[in-house]
């Protein structure tokens, strides 16, 4: 348990202290020195996999440990709360759904057991394009089926781990958009094995970002895969991307709850410690309210992860919560962090506090994988009912 932010009481205590016990060895130093080499944090990957925990939302009968979200939430939010960064891995946690809700036995069974023991990996997630953006029904990506193939061209942008990755889950259009009812219809997704496609009308360019997040372009020139790596019937690829979402939207805020408990702990540990004018810094409550403002938007929005992964694993779609959760969770990491540089005066700016990073790191979450606006947008139309702005 972390001595200054307690856990909640939701029966997963066990899973997050082994959690805890697997970041204890992967402490401030590796992420730095990953963070300015621009790493990929390859043994803290191995051993998440090895320990099974990347493994937990595949089904018994393929490998996994079949555990529900809330278990993935644990997780994530712990290794997120311990200083560490899920940003390299948490995306096979929730990809995989695809295969597993649309793949057919054939594609469960040759994908599934090999990702649970880390044969392969899936981490590369194709969706985003540089001219379409959030507009994803308007992406230009093409898939065109010629016989037993289909030939791929293109070119997609922040495909994050695609570097690291074997598999990539790929949306892709396969009847032009002029040619369909509805904009959202014919798009299709794709499992493309990268080993196989890496040069052979493939190609990755890194990006430089403002953090360690591994994101690329990625480049798609001919490139012809086998028919079978079709998911599910063609042209119902956008619905199949959206069937994912709740679960990536509340695993996302389950990380930022954790990176909200970090800085929050980092925070009160250095209010207590430094003296300045013979005291505390934290006994003024300049530095305290910020830290405790931040604190209950965090056990707000923790509520929030809870309520959506208690739908989702009742088998409903929560659509709702899993939107505010990540909104919630995402803003308030924002503030926990903005609080712990501003508490830490001039060392929030030295590196080796590692509380620069984690501020880098956190702030992605308001923007990927869908920016706050969107998810007011959501907000606004879907469940309030107000008129379509766009
Ligand atoms: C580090 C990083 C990693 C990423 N990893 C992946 C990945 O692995 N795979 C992947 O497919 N994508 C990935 N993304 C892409 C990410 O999902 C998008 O950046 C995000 O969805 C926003 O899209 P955009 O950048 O095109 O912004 P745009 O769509 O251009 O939007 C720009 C701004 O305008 C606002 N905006 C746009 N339209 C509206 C509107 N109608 N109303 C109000 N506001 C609006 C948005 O909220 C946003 O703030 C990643 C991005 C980053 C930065």
């Amino acid at each position: 348990m972390n001595d200054i932010v307690a856990d909640p009481d939701d029966g997963l205590a066990e899973i997050r202290e082994e959690v805890r016990k697997l970041c204890a060895r992967f402490p401030g130093e590796y992420w730095r020195k990953l963070d300015a080499e621009r790493g990929y944090p390859t043994e803290f990957v191995q051993a998440l996999t090895e320990a099974g925990y990347l493994s937990v939302l595949i089904p018994e009968e393929y490998g996994g440990s079949g555990l529900g979200l809330s278990a993935a939430a644990a997780i994530l939010e712990t290794v997120q709360a311990e200083g560490c960064n899920g940003a390299a891995c948490h995306a096979q946690m929730y990809i995989m759904g695809t295969i597993l809700r649309h793949g057919s036995d054939e594609q469960k069974r040759r994908y599934l057991p090999k990702i649970a023991s880390g044969e392969l990996r899936l981490q590369a997630f194709g969706v985003t394009e540089p001219t379409s953006g959030t507009d994803t029904p308007s992406l230009r990506t093409t898939a065109r089926r010629e016989g037993d193939t289909y030939v791929i061209n293109g070119q997609k942008i922040w495909t994050s781990r695609a570097e690291h990755s074997d598999l990539m889950l790929l949306l892709a259009r396969t009847t032009p958009k002029n040619q369909v009812a509805k904009k959202t219809d014919g798009l299709s997704t794709f499992i493309v094995d990268m080993r196989e496609a890496l040069g052979n009308g493939l190609a990755i360019r890194p990006i430089r970002s403002m953090m360690n997040h591994n994101s690329c372009e990625v480049f798609f020139d001919g490139l012809k895969v086998p028919a079978e790596s079709l998911l599910g019937q063609e042209g119902r690829g956008f619905r199949y991307i959206l069937d994912g979402m709740n679960a990536e939207r509340l695993l996302i805020a389950a990380e930022c709850i954790g990176d909200a408990k970090w800085f929050t702990s980092k925070s009160v540990a250095y209010a207590k410690d430094r003296v300045v004018f013979g005291r505390p810094i934290g006994q003024n409550q300049g530095v305290q309210f910020p830290i405790a403002r931040a604190y209950a938007q965090m056990r707000a929005a923790e509520l929030m992860v809870q309520e959506g992964c208690r739908l989702f694993e009742a088998g409903k779609t929560p659509g709702e919560q899993a939107n505010m959760a990540k909104m919630l969770a995402a803003e308030a990491s924002w503030a926990a962090a903005e609080a712990c540089v501003q508490t830490h005066g001039g060392f929030g700016f030295a590196e080796e506090y590692d509380v620069e990073r984690k501020f880098r790191e956190t702030r992605l979450y308001q923007v990927a994988p869908i920016s706050t606006n969107l998810i007011l947008a959501y907000l606004s139309e879907h469940v309030l009912g107000l008129p379509r702005s766009y």
